[in-house]
């Protein structure tokens, strides 16, 4: 075993658990994701692999080498973090060769070594530029160099594209893909981007509150959720968890109803609602009575379109709306909204996953 092995590893911070009892492999030359919502144990995992944390317990193995006991200077990895974290008063080329000096080596192999990185990630004309004259994405090619730098065994990224806009994102996203086949380091990010993990990764562990969920190709996961959990992640659905009672359907968390419209067959007690981000529709007041109160969270430009995420009960929401409708609304973050489904489905909490594939696809959320 070359690449990364993750056994049964464990975290607490005390009495939360982080990480439990988390295993997984990542093979020689794979680009792996963690992808997981906020809070759910990605970094910490990484920070794991990396000996930053130390694991109360599980083993983490590197190129077949137990490392659980060793600290990070001697398991030979590279760290990306989301916030570029160069040394300001630094160039670019002396950001590069900062771990290269620190292990004290040769001089001339040093400039060598910056020289051919400076070429990879492509910031020729920038060598002797500070860390504030670089743009988000040139800091981060930087940051990415410097990690390369030592010729790491594994590369860790967390959340490397984190704090960029959504194009030089995925651009960059794009890049370090191609730049893992020319490189084949043993990579593993995290995310909690869906998109991002599917496009770029060869495989994908998504992790839940602290524990993995599922281990599988971008199409595995996509085509066979293994979990309730795993099934929001496919496409953009929201589900949403509740109960129903007669037609009235009472949101978990939020101590609130709404009467279910349609004809459709209803089951009865605890559901699953799934609803597509374009089917929600915002109000300010609650006209009818009947609408359900939200706070908007965080607003994205998506070009053609807003992403807004809304907190409902104890629940995320991803709204979407055309932009000429979101700037006719003016919607501001923190505002207070009422909301109601253009259009929803409800089943069962309870049914297997073979019908959850058949309501996605029912809803034409998969093909
Ligand atoms: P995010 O994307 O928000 O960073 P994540 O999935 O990477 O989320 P972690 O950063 O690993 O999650 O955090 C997992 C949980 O452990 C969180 O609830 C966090 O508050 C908690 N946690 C992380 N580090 C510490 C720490 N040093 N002390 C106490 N709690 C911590």
């Amino acid at each position: 075993m070359s690449g990364i092995l993750v056994e049964n590893l464990s975290k607490r911070f005390g009495n939360f658990v982080a990480v439990n009892d988390v295993s997984f492999e990542v093979k020689e030359g794979e680009l792996v994701a963690l992808l997981g919502p906020s809070g759910s144990g990605k970094s910490t995992i990484l920070r794991l692999i990396a000996g930053l944390e130390k694991a109360d317990g599980g083993k983490v193995f590197l190129t077949g080498k137990d490392v659980t006991g060793t600290k990070t200077q001697e398991r030979n990895v590279g760290f990306v973090f989301q916030h570029y974290a160069l040394f300001k008063h630094m160039t670019v080329e002396k950001n590069i060769a900062f771990g290269l000096e620190i292990q004290k080596r040769d001089k001339h192999l040093i400039r060598q070594r910056v020289d051919e990185l400076i070429e990879l990630v492509k910031l020729r004309g920038y060598e002797k530029h500070y860390p504030n004259q670089l743009s988000g994405g040139q800091r981060q090619r930087v940051a990415l160099a410097r990690a390369l730098a030592p010729e790491p065994a594994v590369l860790l990224l967390d959340e490397p594209f984190g704090a960029l806009d959504a194009k030089v994102r995925k651009s960059l996203a794009q890049w370090i893909r191609d730049l893992h086949d020319r490189l084949n380091v043993t990579s593993v990010f995290v995310t909690h981007d869906q998109q991002e993990a599917m496009e770029i990764s060869d495989k994908i562990v998504v992790i839940n509150r602290g524990e993995v969920e599922q281990v599988g190709t971008a199409r595995q996961i996509y085509e066979s959720p293994q979990s309730k959990f795993v099934a929001s992640f496919v496409g953009n659905v929201n589900v949403i968890e509740g109960k129903v009672s007669g037609r009235r359907f009472e949101v978990r968390g939020l101590g609130q109803t709404f009467v279910t419209d349609g004809a459709e067959k209803m089951p009865e007690g605890d559901v699953v609602l799934l609803v597509r981000p374009e089917d929600i529709e915002l109000q300010r007041q609650n006209s009818g009575g009947d609408r359900l109160p939200a706070r908007i969270s965080r607003i994205h430009y998506r070009g053609s379109l807003y992403e807004m995420e809304l907190e409902f009960g104890d629940m995320q929401l991803t709204v979407v709306t055309p932009k000429e409708l979101f700037i006719e609304a003016g919607w501001q973050s923190s505002e207070k909204v009422f909301l109601q489904f253009k259009k929803h489905r409800i089943f069962d909490a309870g049914k297997g996953h073979h019908e959850i594939r058949q309501m996605l696809k029912h809803l034409g959320y998969i093909e």
